[in-house]
């Protein structure tokens, strides 16, 4: 079969091109050629998050890879079938253990039958989904197309120290296409700060912060194991009838917790001054479901580059035209 070849620089430029390649690749039997990988990344080239997420994808298709090392910037994926079993996966850093579930999972829907997964690393990391955004915001999505899958936060790691874990159970299933172009009344608006070996001070600041900004807000602290840190997160869940959203600000040393809690109160602000269906991160990760599931549209609050290179990506692997245009004050992404 034709090996596809991938810029890694376009668009986006970041880990997301690989892993949605690589997906792709295991699902259609294509493989593919990658040159430039996160050329636009500070630290460009494979990372452990990336490497983990590679060697995950050749283990569960039994694929031929070479260029697989750390800070290499070309990878090429010769994938073979899908094929069912128990996993298990150690990014050994912080790196996203979601990022790489998120790459395995759709695979395994299409294997010959049912997996168990465990995936160790980062579950609450800046610059990738929080294992509850996974969990709260995009799973009831997919499974609504017909992923047979459930996911397990069962220890929270956060940067730097890593040491959280993910357990997945999933069964092969055909997915349908999802149309979400309402997001229905407001049915709940929380707020969940995590302090693990924090003060719980920072946490009730945080929320605090939340209520300048979402008086009605209906907020709580959770204190974590000490072993599970150091580490803080905030997040804000927008239920609506027909979708929920999760917004989330990440602690770090020397950052306020005013300032963490006011960066997610913006964003969920933004979004609930909408009327699109989704916000920005879940756009961009809703979309390969629905290139798998043959179609589909959503409304979205916002049309990222992450959402325009993942569409491009796809549309290197399937065939069809997705388009993404504008529509009553956000963007209507049809595939
Ligand atoms: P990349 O930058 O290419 O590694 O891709 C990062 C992925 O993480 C994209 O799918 C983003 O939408 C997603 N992401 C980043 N930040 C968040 C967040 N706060 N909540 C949910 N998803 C996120």
């Amino acid at each position: 079969m034709e090996t596809i070849e991938l810029d890694g620089a376009q668009g986006e430029g970041g880990g997301q091109i690989l892993r949605s390649a690589l997906t792709l690749a295991m699902i259609t039997g294509r493989p593919f050629r990658i040159a430039r990988i996160r050329a636009r990344r500070s630290r460009p080239g494979l990372l452990r998050q990336h490497l983990t997420a590679v060697g995950a994808a050749a283990e569960i298709c039994g694929a031929r890879v070479t260029g697989a090392e750390p800070g290499s910037q070309s990878l090429h994926f010769v994938p073979g079938p899908v094929r069912g079993g128990d996993y298990r996966f150690a990014v050994g850093t912080a790196g996203s253990c979601t990022l790489v579930l998120q790459t395995v999972l759709p695979a395994l829907w299409h294997a010959d039958g049912p997996s168990t997964l465990a995936v160790t690393g980062g579950t609450h990391n800046p610059a990738a989904p929080p294992a509850d955004f996974l969990v709260r915001a995009w799973l009831p999505l997919v499974r609504r197309m017909g992923a047979h899958t459930e996911i397990e936060l069962v220890r929270h790691g956060f940067y730097p120290a890593g040491g959280g874990e993910l357990r997945a159970r999933v069964a092969p299933s055909r997915l349908v296409p999802l149309a979400l172009t309402e997001r229905g009344r407001l049915v709940a608006l929380r707020a969940e700060a995590l302090v693990a070996g924090v003060p719980t001070r920072v946490a009730q600041r945080e929320l605090e912060q939340l209520s300048r900004t979402f008086p009605q807000i209906d907020g709580r602290v959770r204190e974590l194991p000490q072993r599970e840190g150091p580490g803080n997160a905030v997040m804000i869940e927008a239920e609506h009838e027909h979708v929920t959203e999760l917004f989330t600000g990440f602690g770090e040393k020397g950052r306020l917790a005013e300032r963490v809690a006011a960066a997610a109160a913006d964003e969920a602000a933004g979004y609930l001054a909408g009327g699109a269906a989704v916000g920005e991160h879940l756009a961009d990760q809703l979309v390969l479901p629905l290139a798998l599931a043959g179609g589909g549209r959503f409304t979205a609050t916002a049309c990222s580059s992450h959402l325009t290179t993942n569409l491009a990506v796809i549309g290197r692997f399937m065939e069809g035209a997705p388009g993404v245009e504008r529509a009553d004050g956000g963007y209507l992404v049809s595939l």
